[in-house]
């Protein structure tokens, strides 16, 4: 039977070489660049809850650090370290070795180092704490926003929701959308280098986790503002836009959640600056509306000025 100290060993001992000290000790020591601010999250996964017991164990470490360097990308903040809490229901070390490649791969593809964690037996369950840095003047706060400022989404939405409505057996999809929705649901691409290149373009930014609306509907609440979207600016990928299922697709791109894309605001001034970034980084980058000063609330219209508004579908623990 294998220990929980070679677990440990074995499986996420792995070089800090920017950590004074990482796995081993009581605590591991971070020195911070001067100047910067630490950016600190956790987000937690349990099973039967965030996803399927049986998911696969490689993708499930991948998808456990990427929804926690979304949250750091949408602070615009340059990931440095990760502390992984891990509940395991036995010492299976087939499992426990695919989980660690998921995690450490990318982790290496975004300079994140693993200084320390905790791990127990129990009903799996996996808590990842992410720190960043960035500086504390531009950090890219939900509270941010002002009146008459552009609101800007990477990427596209509802593709995940739209994977789980396939595996729940609410919607067939087309073999291609089904290969693009699941490559969305369980690999989610963290927008860590849009994030950090944002930093004094962008004057606000959330990752869009909960659905499109509902964390829309966070900026403006914490910033004190209104916002008009544009439903036919809204992008949409090739799966939502040839989903027989018209509402489904619709209560997906709206509140779908589970996305890690950047929605964001900036003032117009930047429009062009914020398209060239986009052209760079090879991210799409849409324009989806504007912020209006009034109270916090969205005013989706289509072209023909039409309200538009989803059921909620986005994830809300205690709803
Ligand atoms: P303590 O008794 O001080 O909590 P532990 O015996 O739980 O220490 O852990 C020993 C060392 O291994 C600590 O440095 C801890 O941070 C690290 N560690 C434990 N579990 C993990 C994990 N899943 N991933 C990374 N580091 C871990
Ligand atoms: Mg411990």
């Amino acid at each position: 039977m294998t220990s929980e100290f070679e677990i440990i060993r074995k499986y996420f001992t792995r070089p800090a070489p920017t950590a004074l000290l990482g796995i081993g000790d009581d605590c591991a020591l971070l020195r911070p660049r001067a100047g910067a601010a630490l950016a600190v999250s956790t987000d937690m996964l349990l099973a039967g809850r965030h996803f399927f017991a049986g998911t696969d164990p490689g993708k499930l470490g991948h998808k456990a650090l990427a929804v926690n360097l979304s949250d750091l990308a949408a602070m615009g903040a340059d990931p440095r370290w990760a502390l992984l809490a891990i509940a395991l229901p036995g010492a299976d070390e087939k499992w426990i070795a695919a989980f660690a490649k998921g995690f450490f791969r990318l982790a290496r593809r975004f300079g994140t180092e693993l200084v320390g964690g905790d791990t127990t037996k129990g009903p799996l369950a996996i808590s990842i704490t992410a720190i960043g840095e960035v500086p504390p003047d531009s950090a890219l706060r939900r509270d941010a926003a002002r009146a008459g400022e552009d609101i800007w989404l990477s990427g596209t939405t509802g593709e995940a929701a739209l994977a789980l409505a396939h595996l729940e057996g609410r919607v067939k999809l087309g073999s291609a959308a089904r290969k693009a929705c699941l490559a969305r649901l369980h690999t989610p691409e963290p927008r860590v280098a849009l994030g950090r290149r944002l930093r004094g373009l962008a004057r606000c930014a959330i990752d869009v986790s909960d659905g499109l609306l509902a964390d829309l509907e966070h900026v403006l609440r914490a910033s004190g503002v209104g916002a008009q979207l544009r439903w036919d600016e809204l992008p949409r990928a090739r799966a939502i836009a040839s989903c027989p299922d018209r509402i489904l697709a619709r209560d997906c791109l709206l509140a779908g959640g589970d996305d890690y894309e950047l929605l964001f605001t900036a003032a117009r001034s930047r429009r062009a600056r914020i398209e060239a970034l986009g052209r760079k980084l090879r991210i799409p980058l849409a324009r989806i509306g504007a912020t209006v000063a009034g109270e916090p609330e969205i005013d989706l219209r289509d072209a023909r000025g039409e309200t538009v508004s989803a059921r909620r579908t986005g994830f809300d623990h205690f709803a």
